[in-house]
């Protein structure tokens, strides 16, 4: 069967987005350049993965409309009711409780492969959709007809639409020349798992230090709620310094960088660390091509915003493509794509750029900063109206929402 669409990146984000698509019918192609899908075991026993995201009600809705979420549940999800926000440099905190956002959780923290293997299992069950792996494309091309891309090895595929959700360092987005200028944080982010000497309560936590923010994300594993995976974004030279502790040492450091809020903390996993990048790509489509997810824009994961972006790029390109559809416009219409590009560009763009703005805020060692930082936390946590607010923007109840996230 030809592709209508050829997706490039089956990642969280073109995973969902090929779902959405192949759950209506369209003939999708998914090509991804890592060898083999994930294995569908049982993580029951298993040491969670390090990589985890902060799943807000809005993807959640969206991930259980395509019958994966049941799947991400039975195997580990964690919710969380509240958040706890502090300036470790001063008294401002804020919290926020589910209940005040009128919702009965605030988020699930989900290991990525855990979503992912839910959304590749739910791809092979989908007719219409194939799933290469060890896919590598090198060459891309516009024609006539829609895009036609080269994989290595020589083969050629076309088809009306394709799409780049191949990552932030996305190969499908600079060989169509589109430009994403990196900018560089400063920081890096250091991730592991710890278990704590106290329950952490289903809150997610993080503290802003000078050198950036630590998060403690609540994980319960076989029921015991006492472990939390670890974002913590600091300095190269100081993530340098956390990936080469001893898992003992790595634990006393954290358990004092977050002032011992959850009393001891023990490492359960070595730290990795990650390059924090943030990228906008200068347009989001061309005839024949759109980009979606870490490929058209990564942020710096202090709001646990990046997938939930993602997912909604993946919303809303398929309400666009299917509404297309219906109407007999084909998929790479020029007009369709800008209509999706419009409705996603000014979301993720003020979001990488709230993201900035907490980043420097936070960083600032300006005493007067420091004092309006700390006067304007505790501010926004009394003033309720403002604080509800917040927790919707938080949550992904932005904008109009598409059909699949309602
Ligand atoms: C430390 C950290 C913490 C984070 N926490 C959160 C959080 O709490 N909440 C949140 O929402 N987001 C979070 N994020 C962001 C989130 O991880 C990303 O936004 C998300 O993984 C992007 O998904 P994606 O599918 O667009 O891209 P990716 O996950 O990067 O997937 C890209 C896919 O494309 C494939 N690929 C790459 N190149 C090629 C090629 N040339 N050919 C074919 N296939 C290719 C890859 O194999 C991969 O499967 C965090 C990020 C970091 C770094």
């Amino acid at each position: 069967m030809r592709a209508e669409v050829v997706v490039v990146g089956g990642g969280m984000v073109g995973a969902t987005l090929a779902a959405l698509l192949g759950g209506a019918g369209v003939a999708v192609t998914v090509l991804d350049a890592r060898p083999a899908p994930l294995a569908q075991d049982d993580v029951a026993g298993m040491p969670p993965g390090r990589r985890v995201s902060a799943v807000t009600p809005v993807s959640q809705r969206l991930l259980s409309g395509l019958g994966v979420w049941e799947t991400i549940v039975a195997r580990r999800a964690t919710p969380y009711t509240g958040m706890a926000v502090w300036d470790a440099q001063g008294s401002g905190e804020i919290a926020f409780e589910a209940g005040q956002a009128g919702v009965p959780a605030l988020g699930h923290i989900v290991e990525n492969d855990v979503i992912l293997a839910a959304l590749e299992a739910r791809l092979a069950a989908l007719p219409t959709v194939t799933q290469r792996f060890g896919a590598v494309i090198e060459g891309y091309q516009e024609d006539a007809d829609g895009a036609c891309l080269t994989l290595a090895g020589g083969e050629a595929l076309s088809a009306p639409l394709v799409v780049a959700a191949d990552g932030a360092r996305s190969r499908l987005r600079s060989l169509a020349g589109i430009a994403a200028e990196p900018r560089d944080t400063g920081q890096v982010a250091v991730v592991t798992t710890v278990r704590t000497a106290l329950p952490h309560g289903g809150v997610a936590r993080q503290v802003f230090l000078p050198t950036g923010p630590l998060a403690f994300l609540p994980l319960t594993l076989e029921g015991e709620p006492r472990y939390c995976s670890i974002v913590w974004s600091t300095t190269p030279e100081e993530a340098e310094r956390l990936v080469g502790l001893p898992r003992v040492a790595l634990g006393e450091a954290l358990e004092a960088a977050f002032e011992g809020r959850l009393g001891r903390v023990e490492a359960i996993d070595g730290a990795l660390s990650v390059p924090l990048v943030q990228r906008h790509a200068e347009r989001y489509v061309r005839p024949g091509l759109a980009l979606i997810g870490d490929a058209a824009h990564s942020i710096h994961p202090l709001a646990g915003q990046g997938v939930n972006l993602g997912l909604m790029d993946a919303a809303v390109l398929a309400e666009e493509l299917l509404d297309a559809r219906r109407r007999g416009i084909r998929p790479g219409s020029e007009r369709i794509l800008a209509r999706y590009a419009r409705r996603r560009r000014g979301d993720n763009a003020a979001m990488l750029a709230l993201m900035d703005g907490f980043r420097l805020l936070f960083g600032a060692t300006h005493p007067a900063l420091a004092l309006a930082r700390n006067l304007g936390l505790s501010g926004v946590d009394r003033a309720t109206p403002i604080k509800r607010l917040l927790m919707r923007q938080a949550i992904g109840e932005r904008g109009r929402l598409p059909p699949s996230c309602r």
